[in-house]
């Protein structure tokens, strides 16, 4: 497990990839749109770590309701693990709580699942799995 990539919610992507080139000195590698999920997406690598911004596609979208709960910032931490459907079957043995316990193809080439945040002291958790 490492951190795959932590999720800013962000107002605009334009704004934001102009501010996140400067911030981290390199441009996105990537820009994809998750039309599922009412989500645009830029990536940036930090190390072995990345940064994912999100900005909502629709006024439906779980990014649009969470900047206006919360305002832009933090959505979310993602651990990259080798096998997803062990790790939901591990952790749902602890008791934690899976907002969808069946994997679905996220951004950047992944298969994912959410945690819900009530069991993981209120972080919105991410499991990814490279799609290979
Ligand atoms: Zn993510």
């Amino acid at each position: 497990m490492k951190i795959e990539h932590l999720g800013i919610a962000v107002k605009s992507l334009g704004f934001s990839d102009d501010l996140f080139a400067k911030l981290l000195g390199r441009e996105n590698y990537k820009k994809e749109i998750v039309d599922r999920e009412g989500v645009a997406t830029s990536f940036y690598r930090v190390g072995e770590s990345k940064i994912e911004l999100l900005e909502a596609t629709n006024e439906d979208s779980p990014i649009a309701k969470f900047i206006e709960k919360k305002g832009e910032g933090i959505h979310h931490i993602a651990f990259g693990v080798d096998d997803i459907l062990f790790e939901i079957e591990r952790l749902k043995k602890n008791g934690f709580i899976f907002i969808s316990e069946i994997p679905k193809q996220g951004a950047d080439n992944k298969l994912v699942v959410f945690l819900h945040p009530k069991s993981t002291n209120g972080v919105l958790v991410e499991l990814c799995q490279e799609i290979s």
